[in-house]
């Protein structure tokens, strides 16, 4: 089943505390693709400027990754500059360069207007709202945001809620935009506003997968090593979503199983810097990955005597 993404293409330069990285490949819209790739065909839709390593990008082509949705424009790429401190999970912005992404307007190509599952990465709200627009109705339309949207697109981001089914955050993003400290009550506020699904993440603290009355919960995989948590988050949306076009299966089980595999892609994604782990990534180390996950959980329900 096909899987549609729009999601910023950017140029990252991240500083953690083992390195350092300089305009590199990333963007919401570039590592969810990477991810998903790695379970079913992806069409992306993004932007970039004449600035951008479009070579770089053809990479994801030989991945089943549809880049005919990619508009080149005259001036500057999306650029993003973060820092990591000690604590690994929460990103400090540096530097939000919008370029041209501040004048795109995504044009969905005719072959892309059918799509079973919509991801609307972390973009303008104004743009994730023009998409929906554009398409066919999918079986399933998710969407990501962060702070920097909730603070200055606030009624744009509740509109779209109204319309999706599905809406992963972390959780400080889950927190700033229902202004509830609780992660339950979070999630209820959000539901309350149309998805009947929540995802909120928390690092290496795992995830939540929550829909009326049931909750889930997947830890996040225990690495040793962190090396760029960059693109985490979309990672595991690709993982997600790649895994249930692969499966076609929206049951309960099926949801609990996609967690997951994005909480496998989420790991992979941060073990080097920008996509280059998810590029070399087979799929025996994913299914090693989710054996790894089971192996994690399992317990025993008898307490011995
Ligand atoms: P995450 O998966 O949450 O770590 O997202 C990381 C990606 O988000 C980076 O590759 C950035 O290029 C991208 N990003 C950062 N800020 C924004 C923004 N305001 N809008 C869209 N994408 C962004």
């Amino acid at each position: 089943m096909s899987v549609l993404v729009v999601g910023s293409v950017a140029l990252d330069s991240v500083e953690t505390p083992f390195g350092k990285a300089d305009d590199v490949l990333g963007g919401s819209g570039t590592y969810f693709s990477a991810s998903a790739s790695h379970f079913t065909d992806v069409q992306l839709v993004g932007v970039v400027g004449n600035d951008y390593p479009i070579a770089k990008l053809r990479e994801l082509e030989k991945r089943n990754v549809d880049l005919s949705g990619i508009e080149e424009m005259d001036g500057s790429s999306f650029r993003w500059r973060g820092r990591y401190r000690h604590d690994l999970n929460s990103a400090e912005t540096l530097e939000t360069h919008l370029g041209v992404f501040s004048q795109f307007q995504p044009k969905i190509p005719d072959s892309f207007k059918s799509p079973d599952f919509l991801f609307l990465a972390n973009i303008d709200p104004r743009l994730q709202l023009s998409v929906l627009k554009q398409v066919k109705r999918p079986r399933l339309v998710a969407s990501d945001t962060m702070n920097f949207w909730i603070e200055s697109r606030r009624p744009e981001l509740l509109e779209l809620l109204g319309h999706v089914d599905l809406v992963t955050l972390n959780d400080g993003e889950a927190r700033q935009l229902s202004e509830k400290t609780n992660l339950m009550q979070a999630a209820r506020w959000i539901m309350e506003r149309g998805p009947k699904h929540v995802i909120i993440k928390k690092g290496e603290h795992g995830a939540f997968l929550f829909r009326e009355g049931n909750i889930f919960f997947a830890p996040a995989y225990p690495l040793e090593n962190v090396f760029d948590p960059t693109g985490a988050g979309d990672s595991f949306a690709g993982g997600f979503i790649g895994y249930l076009a692969r499966t076609g299966d929206l049951s309960e089980a099926g949801m609990r199983r996609a967690v997951i595999y994005g909480s496998a892609m989420g790991s992979f994604a941060v073990e080097r810097f920008s996509i280059e782990r998810l590029l070399t990534l087979t799929q025996e180390d994913i299914e090693q990955r989710v054996r790894d996950f089971r192996q994690l959980v399992a317990f025993d329900e008898e307490m011995p005597g």
